[in-house]
């Protein structure tokens, strides 16, 4: 999403491959820039957006609004929750979880490793077990970030927690290589990370396009051929209710419709690549025919990827 913290180390990354290739003289313009732009970034920065708790079914909430959406399920123990946003909304985070239930934090299970699922990682009490998969774990090793998860796994992983059960799997690349979907057998509800998406960041979605944000972050192992399987694995669940990654909660019908665009989307980017067409054709082709956002980073981002995977 653009907002997540590996984007802004990305372009960190990009400016220090600058200076290397630079002279002395010009390296101090570029770290002087730097610091100022940094400067600029913590200044310019926008207030977080204010969080909004929304009760789905017994004991479910979701806090929708800023970052990735939270999911929280409620039981005698204690909490669960799925993804925890930017560590900046950690306050609000909380302060909405409270208006529902005093019962303390148990686990929060991370979907994946992007700064906006797993920024308050550091904040949440020592007491609370953080679990992911055992390649979003390492994703956030890599990327420095704070209080990567303590408990990992690799295909499944089940907690029983106050007579309830909840069930984080793996079932294949999407979005990432180390994506985690949650399921609440309960309440036949499967929360989803940003494999699944019905907005972008912000909570935009202005063309209701089911695949509006389909990115895929191959710099961490996404894959969208990977991605239908994933998705087919999935829909073996029997859930009617889905909180996606970003953007309004949605139905079963929904994911369905997402899940057939996708198989589309693939049909057409594939026969493009054979008939040899530019990556500006198959941006072009996304935002026409699919509603694809032409300035989003799946449009933007994940074409590249596409296209090479697409070309066999
Ligand atoms: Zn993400």
């Amino acid at each position: 999403m653009p907002r997540d913290d590996w984007h802004m180390d990305e372009s960190k990354i990009r400016k220090g491959m600058l200076m290397r290739q630079t002279r002395p003289w010009t390296a101090c313009f570029f770290i002087v820039t730097l610091i100022s732009s940094m400067v600029d970034h913590a200044q310019n920065q926008p207030p977080p957006l204010p969080l909004k708790i929304e009760k789905l079914k017994d004991d479910l909430y979701v806090v929708t609004g800023d970052a990735g959406n939270t999911t929280v399920y409620v039981t005698e123990e204690g909490l669960v929750l799925v993804d925890d946003k930017f560590e900046r909304n950690y306050d609000d985070l909380m302060s909405k979880v409270r208006s529902v239930t005093d019962k303390p934090v148990k686990y929060v299970i991370n979907t994946h490793a992007h700064g906006d699922h797993t920024g308050s990682n550091a904040k949440v009490p020592p007491t609370a077990l953080i679990i992911g998969h055992e390649n979003a774990r390492a994703a956030m090793v890599k990327g420095k970030q704070a209080a990567p998860p303590s408990l990992t796994y690799t295909e499944r992983i089940a907690i029983r927690i106050g007579g309830k059960d909840v069930i984080a799997f793996h079932p294949g690349r999407c979005h990432t290589d180390g994506d985690t979907f949650v399921y609440f057998p309960a309440l036949k509800v499967m929360s989803t990370g940003d494999c699944y998406n019905t907005a972008n960041g912000q909570g935009v979605n202005f063309t209701n396009s089911p695949t509006f944000s389909l990115y895929t972050d191959y710099n961490t192992g996404g894959s969208f051929v990977a991605w239908e399987k994933t998705a087919d694995e999935v829909l073996k669940f029997d859930f009617d209710t889905v909180v996606p990654g970003h953007g309004p909660v949605a139905k079963r019908d929904q994911m369905l419709k997402w899940r057939a665009d996708m198989d589309a989307i693939q049909k057409r980017v594939r026969s493009m690549v054979r008939e040899g067409k530019s990556k500006e054709d198959v941006q072009k082709m996304l935002v026409t025919e699919f509603g694809w956002d032409p300035k989003g980073r799946a449009t933007l981002s994940s074409v590249d990827g596409m296209m090479n995977e697409l070309r066999y």
